[in-house]
């Protein structure tokens, strides 16, 4: 984050407010309730527009401003955010918004060009690149880079939460006291779901603690739960599994007699498919446990649509499928 662009948004927003309290008190005076503006431009209301990348993203900044600010998702069910690239549609809400929010730790990696140029002018805050870097999972065969999936351990998210909170807080004086009061009851929601989290789990067999996915999205869900997780492919989506990593993923499961491997919602499953096929043709039996939202979560209007819903979801389907 950069201080100019910080203090910039407060003047802007300060101004806003001015304008839009003028523009009021005139529309009043003149007696004309019509409002003609006829643009799309949602700031006229004189809200905070935040723009998020990920689904997950999206929903705790809802989930603190509420009606007060205006908050706009880019990626929706079943978008992959390790190769998705800014649309022309995206480039324009980009441009418009008052603050960008992004994971960041190159999740977003297509998007990397653009979001960097966006914040020489404005306020694009990296919420996964703000938790201390001790908290975070640095695997080896990301040779150096951070795990970016940070959102699959409910108390690491819920620090997330708490530091766009803040953050908010910080930017739109005015609505202090709801985005504190809204945050804290996220917060603690999480903090609900985190201890479900851990009781749904301790109902599996330990030695079936295995959790065998297309890409390695799952480690932070596995350190915080106490579950092995191994994925097809890397933390990234970007390069494919070659068939060594298939063969080992193989032999890997035969020799755990590993019961349910899972698909994910954000990536095509025939890697795994053809992980069940080899395993079955060796002998032991495995299924598709089935399907996990990874990296997007599930359709608007269901209960995987929020990030609450989501982690409840793919919880469930896990555990029946291990036990
Ligand atoms: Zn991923």
């Amino acid at each position: 984050m950069n201080a100019n662009n910080l203090d910039n948004l407060k003047r802007r927003f300060l101004m806003k407010g001015i304008l839009v309290f003028v523009v009021g008190i005139t529309l009043i005076v003149m007696g004309c309730s019509d409002r003609k503006d006829g643009s799309d431009q949602p700031s006229s209301d004189g809200r905070l527009r935040i723009v998020a990348t990920t689904g997950m993203i999206a929903d705790a900044a809802r989930n603190i401003v509420g009606e007060h600010a205006e908050v706009v998702g880019l990626m929706g069910a079943g978008v992959d955010p390790h190769l998705y690239k800014a649309t022309q549609n995206d480039l324009k809400l980009l441009s418009e918004a008052d603050i960008i929010l992004y994971n960041g730790l190159h999740l977003e990696g297509k998007m990397a060009d653009v979001l960097g140029k966006l914040a020489a002018r404005k306020l694009v805050i990296a919420l996964a690149e703000g938790l201390d870097t001790t908290l975070l999972r640095r695997p080896p065969e990301f040779e150096g880079a951070y795990d970016p999936h940070v959102w699959f351990d409910v108390d690491l998210w819920k620090r997330v939460a708490q530091n766009l909170t803040d953050t908010l807080t910080a930017l739109d004086a005015e609505n202090v006291e709801v985005y504190r009061s809204n945050g804290g009851i996220y917060t603690a929601s999480l903090d609900a779901l985190d201890e479900w989290v851990i009781q749904q789990i301790s109902t599996t067999p330990e030695k079936s603690r295995v959790l065998v996915t297309a890409h390695d999205a799952f480690g932070y869900f596995g350190g915080a739960y106490g579950i092995e997780v191994r994925g097809l492919q890397g933390i990234s989506t970007v390069s494919e599994a070659g068939l060594a990593d298939r063969a080992a993923m193989i032999d890997l499961i035969v020799e755990r007699k590993v019961k349910a491997v899972f698909i994910e919602s954000s990536i095509n499953p025939k890697a795994i498919e053809a992980i069940v096929e080899g395993v079955n043709g060796r002998g032991h039996s495995v299924s598709i446990g089935g399907e996990l939202f990874s990296d997007a979560m599930g359709e608007d209007g269901t209960p995987e649509g929020t990030y609450v819903g989501m982690v409840r979801a793919n919880v469930n389907t896990i555990v029946e499928a291990l036990r």
